[in-house]
C-alpha cells in the first residue's frame, strides 16, 4: 500500500470511534497501541481519568533527549444539532475530499504519523520522533496535562514539537490564550411586588456587563497590539448569562460566563485589574444592601497562548519542510502553548484548513493529506540531518 492509502485505511478506523470528549478513549488509544504494537514501537500511556481518558506517548528510535514530538488530539467535538448529510462516525470520500467528525481536527493528522511508522523506523534515527496523543482537548485542553508533566519526570526530554492542528500547512508561531470566567451575582428573592425586600442578581449583572463591554474596548484602543494576530489586540466577550426563575420574583442568582483571548506577552491578569477592581466594589454595594448577597468571579479554564520565540528549532525546520518563507498565527486555541512552557521549541503546522473544523460534514482534502506526508518525512529528514540536500542540524 502507499503512504496515503495507509492514511486513509487508519483514518477511516480512527473516525469510526466515537471518540466526542464526553465519551472515554480507551478504545482508540488500544487500537494506536496495537497498531505501533504491530510495528514494534515503544508506547506507553498516561491516564487523565484512570478507566476513562488516556494519553499515549509513544517513542520511534531510541529512547534519549531531543526528540521531535508530533502532538495531536484523539477527542472531537459533538455532532448533536449538527445537520449532517453523512454518517460522522464513516469515512467517505467525495470529490476528493474526506468526510467524516475529526477528519480535520485531528485524526487525519494521527492517520499521517501512524501511516508513517514503518517510513520513521526505516530511517534508523539518532534522535526520536514521539507521538503525543492526548485526549479532552477540545473541552479545555486539560487532558494533556497529565502528559507533559510525566515528559518532566521520566520519559526522555523532547527539544521540540509539532501541533497538527489544521493550518493548511502553514507555519504558526504564536497563538493567543484562552482565559475563561465566571462572574457569579448572588442577590435575594422577595415577591416581586416589593422589590426592595430583595436584592436583584440580574440587576447587578447587566453592571458587571457594561464594566466588561467597557474592558472590552480599553483592551482595543488603548492595550499592547500585535498586528500579526486578527484581530491585533486581547479580545473579551461576554458569552452566557442565565439567572432568574419567572418574572414576578426578585432574582437571587445570575452567572455570566465570559472570556479573555490575550495576545501573547500581555500580561492579561494587570489588563483585567480594572474588572476585578469594579468587581470588588460592586461585591462591596451588594454586601451593604444584604450581607448575605456577593459578586464573585472565578477562573473556569485558561489555555497558554503560543509566543513567537527569536530561536525556534521547530519553526526554523518546519518552515524548511513545509517549504514556506513566512510564519502564521492563529486565534483558535490549541495545546500548544503547553508544550512550551515546557521548553519545548514548538509550532502549530497541521493538515487541512480550520475553517471546516467543528462543522457538519467535516471534511479534509486528500491533497492536504497526501502534502502533509511529504512534509512530515522532510522534516524528519531535517531533523535528523541526513537528508543530502540540507544542512546538518543536530
Ligand atoms: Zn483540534
Amino acid at each position: 500500500m502507499t503512504d496515503i492509502q495507509t492514511t486513509l485505511a487508519l483514518l477511516e478506523k480512527l473516525i469510526a470511534f466515537d471518540t466526542v470528549s464526553r465519551n472515554p478513549n480507551i478504545a482508540i488509544q488500544d487500537f494506536i497501541g496495537h497498531y505501533l504494537d504491530d510495528h514494534d514501537v515503544q508506547w506507553l500511556t498516561i491516564d487523565y481519568v484512570p478507566g476513562e481518558k488516556r494519553n499515549l506517548f509513544a517513542t520511534i528510535g531510541p529512547a534519549v533527549d531531543g526528540g521531535l514530538v508530533l502532538s495531536g488530539h484523539t477527542d472531537v467535538v459533538p455532532v448533536d444539532n449538527q445537520p449532517w448529510t453523512k454518517n460522522p462516525f464513516q469515512l467517505e470520500i467525495e470529490n476528493d475530499r474526506v468526510f467524516g467528525r475529526g477528519s480535520v481536527d485531528m485524526k487525519g493528522f494521527i492517520a499521517c504519523c501512524l501511516a508513517l511508522v514503518p517510513y520513521f523506523k526505516s530511517l534508523n534515527l539518532a534522535a526520536p520522533i514521539h507521538f503525543a496523543f492526548s485526549c479532552d482537548e477540545e473541552i479545555g485542553c486539560h487532558g494533556v496535562k497529565p502528559m507533559v508533566n510525566e515528559m518532566s519526570r521520566t520519559l526522555p526530554q523532547p527539544a521540540a514539537c509539532i501541533i497538527g492542528e489544521p493550518t493548511l500547512g502553514d507555519v504558526v508561531n504564536a497563538q493567543k490564550g484562552t482565559v475563561t470566567y465566571d462572574t457569579v451575582i448572588t442577590g435575594v428573592e422577595a415577591h416581586s411586588s416589593n422589590p426592595k425586600r430583595g436584592v436583584n442578581a440580574i440587576s447587578f449583572a447587566a453592571r458587571i456587563i457594561e464594566k466588561l463591554d467597557k474592558v472590552a474596548i480599553n483592551l482595543q484602543h488603548e492595550c499592547y497590539q500585535d498586528q500579526s494576530f486578527e484581530p491585533p489586540y486581547s479580545t473579551l466577550n461576554v458569552g452566557t448569562i442565565s439567572g432568574g426563575t419567572v418574572k414576578n420574583i426578585v432574582p437571587s442568582l445570575c452567572t455570566i460566563r465570559w472570556e479573555c483571548r490575550p495576545v501573547p506577552s500581555v500580561d492579561y491578569q494587570s489588563v483585567l485589574a480594572e474588572f476585578f477592581d469594579f468587581q470588588d466594589r460592586l461585591d462591596q454595594e451588594i454586601k451593604a444592601l444584604d450581607g448575605a448577597a456577593s459578586v464573585q468571579t472565578k477562573k473556569i479554564n485558561e489555555v497558554v497562548g503560543l509566543s513567537a520565540s527569536q530561536f525556534n528549532l521547530a519553526e526554523t525546520l518546519a518552515l524548511q519542510a513545509a517549504n514556506k518563507n513566512a510564519t502564521k498565527t492563529v486565534s483558535f486555541a490549541s495545546e500548544a502553548g503547553i508544550f512550551q512552557r515546557q521548553g519545548l521549541d514548538t509550532v502549530i503546522c497541521g493538515p487541512g484548513s480550520i475553517d471546516q473544523a467543528h462543522k457538519p460534514d467535516e471534511f479534509i482534502e486528500l491533497s492536504e493529506l497526501e502534502a502533509y506526508l511529504s512534509f512530515l518525512k522532510k522534516i524528519t529528514l531535517l531533523w535528523q540531518g541526513h537528508h543530502p540536500e540540507w544542512p546538518v542540524v543536530i
